[in-house]
C-alpha cells in the first residue's frame, strides 16, 4: 500500500470497539462434564453432548455462570433479572451441531465500564455486554496429506465474549484496553489470559471519520490478533488503509479482514455477515437464567481488590505517578510483592522504578512470573536500605545487584561484598581518581576553565569509569568542582 500523506492522516479520527473472547478456567466444559484440559490427544475429551449427537441435552456449568457474573461485576456491569441462551446457526466442520449455543438478546452482563491509563491520563471505556458461549472444535489441515481432521476437545469449552462500546480512539488505547481486560481476568482467576495459545482472543472493529464529523464511519472487523503487539500494528495499518481509501475518493466497505502478521497487512476475508444470517433464536434445550440477588451479593463480596482500585490506592498511599501505579498493579503478584517490600521499609518510588525498569525486563527475558524467581520482597527492602545509607549506588543497584539477586537468590549485602560493588565514599580515594582524570585531560580542563561548564559531565563520567561506577556521584561532583575551580 502506498502510504497516505501524514497531513491527511491528521484530518481523521479512528473509532474502535473490541470483541474479546476469553476461555474460562473451569475444569469442565460449559454444557457437559468433559475436561477442558489443553493439549490432550485429539477427541479424547468428548461425549455425545459436545460432539453434537441428536437427542442429548446440555446442562449449564454453574462455575461458568459464576465466572461470567464475577467478571461482569468486576467490570461494573448490571446483571439483568433474566438472561437466556440463543442458537447461532452456521455451518462449519468444527461445529458439529450446526449451531453454537451463545447468548443474543438477553446476555448475562450489560452496561459496564473499565478504566485505562494512556499517557498518564485515565480514560473510561464502556462495556456493552458480556455473554457466555461455547467454543468450537479445531480443524487440523497440516501434515495429513490430502485430508483435514477435526479435533473436538475444544468444542464446548466455556467462553466469555466481552464487547466494548466504540469508545476507543487509537491503537494505543486499544492495546491498553486489552491489557486491562487481561489483568482483570487474571486477578479474578477466570482466564489465564494467554493470547499466543488462544485463551484470550481479540477481534477489532474499526472505522475512521473526519475529526469534526459526528456520525461513525463504516467499520471493518479485523481478526487473527494473537498478541498485544499485533492488536496495535493491525489497527495502525487498518486505520491508514481506510484513510487512504477515503482520500482517494473511495468508500470503505463493511467486511471482515484478516491480519497477516508476516506481511504486516490486513486482507479482505469475507463481506460481513449480518445478525439475520445466523437465524438466532432462543435455545429451547436450556432453561432461562434468573440469578438471585443473594448469589450476586455473595459473588461481589468474593471479589479481590481490583486493579483500578488498587491503582488509585497506590497513587494515594505511596505517592506513585499514575503510570507507575498502573504498571505495578498489572499483575496481582507484582502488586503484592511491591507492597510487602514497602511494608518492610523500602522507599516506594525508588522501588516502583526498580520493578518497572529492571525486574519487568528480567521477567520478560526469562518468561517467568515474579513468584517463580528467587527475588523476594525482603531482598528489595534491604537493597533500598543499602542505597539510602550510601553503601551501594542507586545505579549499581539497578544495573547489577537486582539482576544478581534474581539469578542467585542471595541477599544484596552478600552480592555487594562478593562482587566488590560497594560505593566509594572515601574522599581520599575519589580525589585520587579525580587527580588522575585531570592529569589525563589537560585540554578539557583548559576549556572548562575558559567557561565551558557543561564539560563537568565529561569529568564525572571519566571518574565514574575509572572507579567502575562505584564512586559516590554526589561526592565526585563536589570534589571535581573544588579541584577545577
Ligand atoms: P455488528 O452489528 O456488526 O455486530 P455491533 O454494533 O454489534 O456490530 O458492534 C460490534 C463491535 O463493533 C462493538 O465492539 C462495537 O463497539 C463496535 N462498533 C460498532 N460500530 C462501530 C463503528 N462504526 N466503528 C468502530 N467500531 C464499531
Ligand atoms: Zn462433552
Ligand atoms: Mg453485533
Amino acid at each position: 500500500m502506498k502510504d497516505v500523506d501524514s497531513i491527511n492522516v491528521l484530518k481523521y479520527e479512528a473509532v474502535i470497539g473490541l470483541e474479546v473472547h476469553a476461555q474460562m478456567l473451569t475444569d469442565t466444559k460449559i454444557f457437559c462434564g468433559c475436561s477442558t484440559k489443553f493439549g490432550s490427544e485429539p477427541n479424547t475429551q468428548t461425549c455425545p453432548v459436545c460432539i453434537g449427537m441428536p437427542g442429548v441435552l446440555p446442562v449449564l456449568n454453574k462455575k461458568a455462570l459464576e465466572f461470567t457474573i464475577k467478571t461482569g461485576l468486576a467490570m461494573n456491569c448490571k446483571i439483568p433479572a433474566l438472561s437466556r441462551f440463543a442458537r447461532k446457526n452456521y455451518f462449519y466442520p468444527d461445529l458439529p451441531k450446526g449451531y453454537q449455543i451463545s447468548q443474543y438478546e438477553l446476555p448475562i452482563c450489560e452496561h459496564g465500564y473499565i478504566e485505562i491509563v494512556v499517557n498518564g491520563e485515565i480514560k473510561t471505556i464502556g462495556i456493552t455486554r458480556i455473554h457466555m458461549e461455547e467454543d468450537a472444535g479445531k480443524n487440523i489441515h497440516e501434515g495429513r496429506g490430502n485430508y483435514s481432521f477435526v479435533d473436538l476437545n475444544r468444542a464446548g469449552v466455556p467462553l466469555m465474549e466481552i464487547v466494548s462500546e466504540p469508545d476507543i480512539r487509537s491503537p494505543e488505547e486499544a492495546v491498553e484496553y486489552m491489557k486491562k481486560l487481561r489483568t482483570i481476568l487474571r486477578y479474578l482467576g477466570v482466564c489465564d489470559g494467554n493470547m499466543e495459545q488462544g485463551s484470550l482472543r481479540c477481534d477489532a472493529n474499526v472505522s475512521v471519520r473526519l475529526v469534526e464529523q459526528k456520525e461513525f464511519g463504516v467499520k471493518t472487523e479485523v481478526k487473527n490478533l494473537n498478541s498485544f503487539k499485533f492488536v496495535g500494528k493491525a489497527l495502525e495499518y487498518e486505520i491508514r488503509r481506510q484513510i487512504k481509501v477515503l482520500e482517494d475518493g473511495g468508500k470503505v466497505i463493511q467486511e471482515t479482514r484478516l491480519w497477516d502478521s508476516e506481511r504486516g497487512i490486513t486482507e479482505s476475508m469475507r463481506t460481513k455477515e449480518e445478525a439475520h444470517d445466523y437465524r438466532y433464536f432462543p435455545e429451547p434445550d436450556l432453561v432461562p437464567i434468573m440469578v438471585q440477588q443473594n448469589w450476586i451479593d455473595e459473588i461481589r463480596a468474593s471479589l479481590p481488590e481490583l486493579p483500578d482500585i488498587k491503582r488509585k490506592r497506590f497513587v494515594l498511599e505511596y505517592g506513585l505517578p499514575e503510570h507507575n501505579a498502573d504498571l505495578l498493579t498489572s499483575e496481582k503478584s507484582i502488586a503484592e510483592h511491591f507492597e510487602e517490600a514497602v511494608k518492610q521499609g523500602a522507599d516506594p518510588i525508588t522501588l516502583s522504578n526498580w520493578y518497572i525498569t529492571v525486574v519487568f525486563k528480567h521477567l520478560k527475558e526469562q518468561g517467568k512470573e515474579i513468584n517463580e524467581t528467587l527475588l523476594r520482597p525482603n531482598h528489595l527492602s534491604r537493597l533500598s536500605e543499602l542505597v539510602a545509607v550510601g553503601a551501594v549506588s542507586g545505579t549499581m543497584a539497578k544495573t547489577t545487584v537486582i539482576y544478581e539477586i534474581i539469578q542467585t537468590g542471595k541477599m544484596p549485602d552478600e552480592i555487594i561484598k562478593e562482587k566488590g560493588l560497594s560505593q566509594i565514599s572515601d574522599s581520599g580515594e575519589i580525589e585520587k581518581a579525580i587527580d588522575d582524570v585531570i592529569a589525563k585531560h589537560p585540554k578539557e580542563v583548559e576549556r572548562f576553565k575558559a567557561g565551558e561548564e557543561k564539560l563537568i559531565g565529561f569529568f564525572v563520567g571519566q571518574v565514574m569509569k575509572m572507579t567502575k561506577g562505584k564512586a559516590n556521584p554526589q561526592m565526585v561532583n563536589e570534589l571535581l568542582k573544588k579541584k577545577l575551580s
